[in-house]
């Protein structure tokens, strides 16, 4: 018989054998697994006392604490489905999520309740809400007040089977509206078993959470580092110095990133020389640096870069830019372009890269087709969606909307989401390409380049840019700039300053509300 692959087994293994070790650190509190497990069980029984039951959909609103924690594994004692809120939208967002997803119970972070209250007589289906308290400033419960109204004993648990959903998660909203996705126990256990081995994850790492875990990138590591018995590190907030102080105190090992952030951190770096800690393995990123990021991390910070690629809808991650044994031998420069890619399959899964008739383009790293994705990871499908299911998953493969090649040793690059090329006189143009130009320029902070009409090419490549405090750099000389360094077609024809680019809550640019920003101000070029 099958042993079914369900979320539990992970705290289960870490009780087992790492009990009284550091689990969770956070501002206030160190809790080691044993006591963690112990509010896991009071926790399961609260939910069960409020009516949850198999099948369930229990949303939470929270930064990365404890209590968001806890509520993985509390859900799926029960076998239900969690549904972790972004923190960073409006009151009317989230009563359209939580409506959608039609969840029961809402948990809140004291921080987001005022977020709630508006909508709060709008909601169709939550029956109870549960505000995490940090101290008892009311007549309320404190919500570990509450919790202590339960017994810690092992929970009797629901039986599960490995295709059950484990989690409804909204994609990060960067081209559309978010939808959501429906990952099963069997999904995020096999994305997780093959995360710990291409991470090389081990119980002496100690791993700062920098990325919310209500996203995909972040919540898998629960799993991942929980089974190996790993501490983990929780920061409510997390500034550049923040983040350096914690990797000091700490002796933080791993850290998961948006680029977005890890720029930040490099700035900091370069303006006030932090100390930097040996014990800091390696710095994973979600999205392509330019090779000259790379190489500024590796050489200057000491830090090991790895690139990896992924989405909601593959449990996400699909590549990893890890040198492959066999190209451990090339010269450092070649290495560093290597990891500037998303890299090569994970285990479990393949990767093809395909014209538009569905035919297999060659591996010569520059013939550019839709990335598509098979695997363990891929998902269920859409939540009450199934002609956006239907148009995603065709034959087990998913179709990713991400264009990007594959070169001789099977790298995978990333060059643009269909929805962002800018064809411009009929030539396809590599938003990200552009950007990354622009990002050697040394007074661009940010870069993002879109499409805008253009009376004679169709498209032509506008940038919006943020500039370094006290520059004075002029549009006509960031044109000029990228025409240096870019063929003539590709080089941007204008830029609208601004102080900051639009972002999802994991550091993504939202080109889709600067589409519209642009619009809105009715340029046309001629
Ligand atoms: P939505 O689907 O709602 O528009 P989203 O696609 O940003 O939002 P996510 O699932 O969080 O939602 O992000 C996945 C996307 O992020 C990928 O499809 C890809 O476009 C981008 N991405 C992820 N990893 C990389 C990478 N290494 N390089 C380039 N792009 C990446
Ligand atoms: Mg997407």
């Amino acid at each position: 018989m099958n042993v079914p692959l369900v979320l539990t087994d992970f705290l289960d293994r870490a009780v087992d054998f790492y009990g009284e070790k550091k689990a969770i650190i956070d501002e206030n509190r160190e809790l080691t697994y044993n006591e963690l497990n112990g509010r896991v069980n009071r926790l399961s029984r609260g939910m069960h006392s409020m009516g949850v039951k198999k099948g369930d959909h229990v949303a939470y609103l929270a930064s990365n604490t404890i209590e968001m924690y806890e509520g993985f594994y509390a859900i799926y004692q029960l076998g239900a489905v969690m549904v972790p809120l972004n923190i960073r939208l409006k009151p009317e967002d989230y009563l359209f999520i939580l409506n959608h997803s039609e969840s029961k119970i809402l948990f809140v972070d004291q921080d987001f309740y005022h977020l709630i209250l508006p909508i709060k007589d709008k909601l169709e289906t939550v029956e109870h809400i549960v505000v995490h308290y940090k101290e008892n400033g009311t007549s309320e419960l404190s919500y570990d007040e509450w919790l202590t109204g339960f017994s810690e004993a092992p929970f009797p648990r629901e039986t599960l089977e490995e295709n059950d959903i484990a989690s409804l998660l909204y994609t990060s909203g960067t081209t559309g509206d978010p939808k959501g996705v429906m990952l099963t126990h069997r999904n995020n256990y096999l994305h997780a078993i093959t995360t710990m081995h291409h991470l090389r994850v081990t119980d002496e790492d100690v791993l700062l959470h920098v990325l919310p875990m209500f996203h995909v990138n972040g919540w898998g590591s629960p799993f991942y580092y929980t089974a190996n018995g790993a501490t983990q590190i929780f920061l409510r907030k997390s500034s550049p110095k923040a983040i350096f102080d914690e990797i000091a105190e700490h002796n933080v090992s791993v850290v998961h990133m948006a680029p977005t952030v890890l720029n930040s951190l490099i700035q900091y770096f370069d303006e006030e020389q932090p100390e930097r800690s040996d014990k800091l393995r390696v710095v994973i990123a979600g999205s392509a640096p330019p090779v000259a990021f790379v190489e500024k991390v590796e050489k200057e910070i000491g830090w090991e870069f790895v690139q990896v690629y992924g989405m909601t809808e593959s449990s996400p991650l699909s590549t990893i830019s890890r040198i492959l044994p066999q190209y451990e031998h090339l010269p450092k420069e070649v290495k560093y372009e290597l990891k500037a890619k998303a890299g090569t399959p994970m285990i479990g899964t393949k990767v093809k890269v395909v014209d538009e008739l569905g035919e297999e383009v060659p591996h010569d790293g520059e013939t550019v087709g839709e990335v598509i994705v098979r695997g363990n990871g891929v998902m269920k499908g859409y939540w009450k969606n199934e002609q956006a299911t239907l148009q995603t998953v065709k034959d087990g493969w998913l179709h990713t909307g991400d264009v990007g090649h594959i070169n001789e040793m099977g790298y995978l690059t990333i060059t643009d989401r269909k929805k962002d090329i800018i064809i411009s006189g009929g030539e396809n143009i590599s938003s990200i390409e552009v950007e990354g130009v622009l990002y050697d320029h040394p007074d661009i902070l940010e870069a993002a380049v879109i499409a805008v009409p253009h009376e004679k090419w169709g498209e032509t490549p506008h940038a919006y840019i943020v500039l370094r405090k006290d520059s004075t750099l002029t549009e006509s000389e960031v044109i000029e700039f990228s025409r240096s360094k870019l063929a003539h077609f590709k080089a941007i024809t204008s830029v609208t300053f601004i102080d900051e680019l639009p972002k999802t809550a994991s550091g993504k640019i939202q080109k889709v509300h600067l589409r519209t920003n642009y619009s809105d101000s009715t340029h046309i070029h001629k």
